[in-house]
């Protein structure tokens, strides 16, 4: 299987290239030349399998013969053995109401069913074919902790995770600075997030410094994170229908980035037999009014919402779908996205408009409806959702035949969870004595100075024991 970018200006490469790639050298997204085509016949096979399994089927249709496929099952088998439920990604059901929940890895939220493939992913490479990286990211929550454990302890690479001091929840703090593997190394900056942020891009465009020191990042773009998630798509049709490949189902996808959602049109464009996917925003709603209007236009701000892993102002895999939508035509989605850049907007035609029409729905979700949601389906059922997946929840009423995504565990949401239920949820075993645990954080100012001589430090100690 070969690579190419969303813009159309590199060579293609391999998957072993686009995973350590990221980001493609045009600017673009990396995509497949094709996409792969799975039979009925396949699909009811497929509805049999385990996680891992399935993971490694779905996987090798994109791998190729790049790895081994005993490395390729070692791989998935480590991935998902940090997972609290023996499915890994199990499908509920509560009241009719249908819940995938990925929120059993180790850090309780669902970044961790790709992050954990991903870290496996960049060891194995990394060890294979020689070299180094050096991680450096900011985080205001979720991301930063997934992105740790995704890689602690791994041979050949180092992570710095930068957070705004003060400024993330205790939780999501502890959840960071309580990992003390050797390779982890967590920044507390004093500043806000955008400081961090700010920081980090510093670092990525002094392009010297970069290449000396090998940084590389883990955002949401990477082509091995798409693939990761897919795999439950499948997995949660093949729970539901038992392999009824008659049977077509919706999906309810909590999203910002359009990460999610997007492996779920994948899965699609695959074969598997999808209704709708339902696009579930909160106020930041620049998808929804997207596939509303067909304009993809930047809103005045970013929001803070209940639903945090969702304030974002702009999609960074929307690219892919607009590549896809416009039938892998580069110099469209050039054009496309030039018109945003110079505008802050962009229009597609109605032509496409009816097409992107005919995969979503998509839905924007206000903080009381979402807090109304956790309260109804706790009164119903008993079962408490997290903030984002009552976006999803509250996205999905009215439909039959959809699943809806669980993206987090509710205990890590304590005061949107309390405020809607008056009660906290029981906290899973990985949230479990946190605060009671060691940690190791250091501080430091909200400079690229002090941020660059913490990284040449820290990497020359590490170089020479
Ligand atoms: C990151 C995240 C999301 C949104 O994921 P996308 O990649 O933007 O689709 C939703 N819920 C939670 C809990 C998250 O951490």
């Amino acid at each position: 299987m070969h690579y190419v970018s969303t813009r159309g200006g590199i060579e293609p490469v391999g998957f072993a290239q686009a995973v350590m790639m990221g980001l493609a050298t045009d600017g673009g997204l990396l995509v497949p030349t094709q996409i792969p085509q799975i039979d009925l016949a396949t699909l009811a096979q497929w509805s049999r399998l385990g996680f891992q399994d399935l993971a490694l089927e779905v996987l090798t249709l994109f791998v190729g013969d790049e790895i081994p496929r005993d490395h390729l099952r070692d791989l998935i088998e480590r991935s998902y053995a940090t997972f609290a439920h023996p499915e890994v990604t199990p499908v509920i059901d509560q009241d009719g109401l249908r819940i995938l929940e990925l929120f059993h890895g180790p850090t309780a939220a669902f970044k961790d069913v790709a992050l954990q493939l991903l870290g496996n992913l960049f060891e194995y490479l990394l060890e294979r074919d020689g070299g180094q990286l050096n991680i450096v990211g900011a985080t205001s929550g979720d991301t930063g902790s997934a992105a740790i454990y995704g890689v602690r302890g791994k041979d050949r690479i180092q992570i710095f995770i930068l957070h705004p001091k003060g400024r993330v929840s205790p939780i999501q703090e502890r959840q960071m600075t309580t990992v003390l593997d050797e390779n982890v190394h967590n920044i507390a900056v004093r500043g806000t997030f955008d400081d961090a942020q700010g920081i980090v891009k510093a670092l990525f465009n002094d392009l010297p410094f970069k290449s000396a020191h090998r940084l590389g990042a883990v955002n949401s773009i990477n082509w091995a994170r798409i693939l990761a998630q897919t795999v439950y798509y499948f997995y949660a049709w093949g729970r539901v229908t038992a392999g009824d490949v008659s049977r077509r189902l919706s999906f309810s996808v909590p999203t910002g980035n359009f990460g999610d959602v997007f492996a779920g049109y994948l899965a699609k464009r695959m074969g598997l037999p999808i209704d709708r996917l339902v696009i579930a925003t909160n106020r930041n709603d620049i998808l929804t009014r997207f596939v509303q209007t067909g304009v993809y236009a930047v809103g005045d701000a970013v929001y803070q919402t209940l639903s945090p892993a969702m304030d974002i102002q702009i999609a960074s895999n929307f690219e892919r779908y607009l590549y896809y939508l416009h039938d892998g035509d580069s110099a469209t989605v050039r054009a496309l996205l030039e018109q945003m850049q110079r505008t802050g907007r962009l229009d597609v035609d109605a032509a496409h408009h009816a097409r992107a029409l005919a995969d979503f729905d998509a839905v924007a979700v206000t903080d009381e409806q979402t807090l109304a949601q956790i309260r109804a389906t706790f009164e119903t059922s008993g079962y408490i959702l997290c903030p984002h997946t009552a976006v999803g929840v509250h996205a999905a009423r009215g439909r039959s035949d959809i699943v809806c995504l669980a993206t987090a565990h509710p205990a890590k949401f304590v005061e949107a969870v309390q405020e809607a239920i008056g009660r906290e949820a029981p906290q899973p075993p990985s949230l479990r004595g946190l605060m009671e645990k060691e940690s190791r954080c250091s501080e430091l100012d909200a400079t690229v100075a002090a941020v660059k001589g913490h990284l040449e430090a820290s990497l020359s100690a590490g170089s020479s024991a």
